[in-house]
């Protein structure tokens, strides 16, 4: 069978996408790119926004209408959408086989199975007790490590071919799911239950298999990862204690973590970043908003001021830190002072970049129950306007100061305009070289410019800088030191 498995969504989708996609295999099913010549369709999907899963319900209205006109579909729903709709997704469309929460996709395989052999609709959603337990939860617990539901997600994790990640010399490794902060907007503690940290053990087991496959950069991933924490016997193994014990895994080269969310920071993660080479000063803290008011609208459990400190802290720890931020722009009852503490704490943070976002009222979350979406639209695309182009102007003025600079990069493989180029068929053309000025045996001028070997590459720094530069295309997985020679706001220019 012929499966095609869609990807939308956070890091998270991206890792669990992977992961499924192994199983697969395993089962003997063939993955394709191609969702016309697939006998099965599925859709890992994101809720955090009305637009993603809008994306969705207009793929599924393709897949179903194929389906309907006599072609042999099993169509499936995975994910952060599946755990929120349930049995309405094969309600509202008809020919949808698989429904599958982010917690039950240990199963997928078998469920493809049975829907091909005709057993009716698949549903498989985390146990009410997981988000029960989820929903009463106001704190984190260190002594939770345990998932207190039937889920089968570590499955996943255990299971996973250390030959195949989503990027070259690169993966994702989850040391913790679900999220027990509750912010009054979200969708996640619902979808994906409550905090829980995989045992430190575990973790280190899967980065040595990656590392002995040939990885050398892990990034740890949790929807608040500093929040990792796993006891046992008495004894708790924070992030800090983690990092250290993953920087013994030979072979490895980077560790990186994403997403921390500000409240409870453990300054001593700071220290290990500081301390450990292995661990990249990166740090991707969302504040969301720069105004107390809307920060406790939000639910969000740190003062503007608390945040501010945490800034100013990463950045004495960790000289040279590159932080990215994340912003929700016309939050009920926003107001322009609100607003205008955003824009000011976009310049104070000096972020590298950050994730702008107009609110989208999500239902079943508290916001949605008890709050008016009272910011009209178009005042929430205008601040959306305003905000990027603070930040694009931060971002420009970071990037030029590391214009003379030899960074050290991971190469990613080709950059997007030379990947769309390539799939186009056409020749890859980048920056060609000059090599001087010339002239004809006829005493004609002309420029002796010639295609050179090289292609556009992307890669990243220690700091998650994105940096283009012309380069061999099996550069890729691989180190390179490059010269920065220019800049713009969202990229930087080299040389090898
Ligand atoms: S910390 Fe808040 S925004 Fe982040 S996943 Fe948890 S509830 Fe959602």
């Amino acid at each position: 069978m012929k499966v095609y498995l869609e990807t939308m969504g956070c890091q998270m989708n991206v890792l669990d996408s992977e992961l499924v996609r192994s199983l697969l295999r395993e089962s003997g099913m063939e993955m394709t790119d191609d969702a016309r010549s697939a006998e099965v369709l599925l859709y890992n999907t994101c809720s955090v926004r009305d637009h993603a899963e809008n994306k969705v319900h207009s793929r599924l209205g393709w897949a179903c209408q194929r389906k309907a006109g006599g072609k042999r579909l099993v169509i499936g729903v995975l994910g952060c959408m599946a755990q929120r709709l349930g049995i309405e997704l094969v309600r509202r469309h008809v020919g949808v086989d698989i429904v599958c929460g982010p917690g039950q996709l240990g199963r997928v395989a078998e469920m493809v199975l049975e829907a091909t052999a005709g057993h009716g609709p698949q549903i498989a959603l985390d146990s009410s007790t997981a988000l029960r337990v989820a929903m009463r939860s106001s704190k984190g617990d260190a002594t939770r490590n345990k998932a207190e539901s039937d889920d089968n997600v570590e499955f996943l994790d255990l299971h996973r071919d250390p030959l195949r990640h989503h990027l070259p010399g690169q993966a994702y490794v989850r040391i913790m799911r679900g999220c027990d902060k509750f912010c009054t907007y979200c969708i996640v503690p619902y979808v994906r239950g409550p905090e829980r940290s995989r045992p430190p053990e575990e973790i280190l087991e899967e980065v040595r298999r990656l590392a002995g496959a040939g990885v050398t950069q892990v990034t740890l991933l949790g929807q608040t990862v500093n929040s990792y924490r796993f006891a046992d016997d008495g004894q708790t193994v924070g992030l800090a204690d983690l990092l250290e014990l993953l920087e013994s895994v030979s072979g490895l080269k980077r560790i990186r973590f994403i997403t921390s969310y500000p409240g409870d920071f453990d300054r001593a993660i700071l220290q290990a970043m500081c301390d450990l080479p292995k661990v990249c000063k990166y740090l991707h803290i969302p504040a969301q908003s720069g105004s107390d008011r809307v920060l406790r609208a939000m639910g969000r459990r740190y003062s503007r001021g608390e945040y501010d400190d945490l800034i100013d802290a990463a950045r004495q720890t960790v000289p040279g830190i590159g932080i990215a931020g994340d912003f929700i722009v016309g939050f009920p009852s926003e107001t322009e002072e609100d607003f205008a503490a955003s824009a000011d704490l976009i310049r104070r943070s000096r972020y590298k970049n950050s994730y702008i976002f107009k609110y989208s009222s999500r239902p079943g979350t508290t916001a949605a129950k008890r709050l008016t979406d009272d910011v009209p639209n178009q005042v929430k695309r205008y601040r959306n306007r305003e905000l990027l182009a603070e930040q694009e102007a931060v971002s420009l003025a970071g990037n030029r100061e590391m214009t003379g600079q030899t960074v050290e990069v991971l190469v990613e493989g080709l950059s997007p305009r030379a990947e769309k180029q390539s799939r186009k068929g056409g020749t890859v053309k980048p920056n060609a070289v000059r090599l001087g000025r010339g002239s004809s045996e006829h005493g004609q001028v002309f420029d002796l410019t010639v295609p050179p070997p090289h292609k556009q590459l992307v890669g990243r720094t220690r700091t998650d800088h994105i940096v283009v530069f012309d380069g061999s295309e099996n550069l890729a997985g691989q180190y390179a030191n490059v010269k920065i020679i220019d800049a713009t706001a969202l990229t930087l220019f080299g040389k090898l």
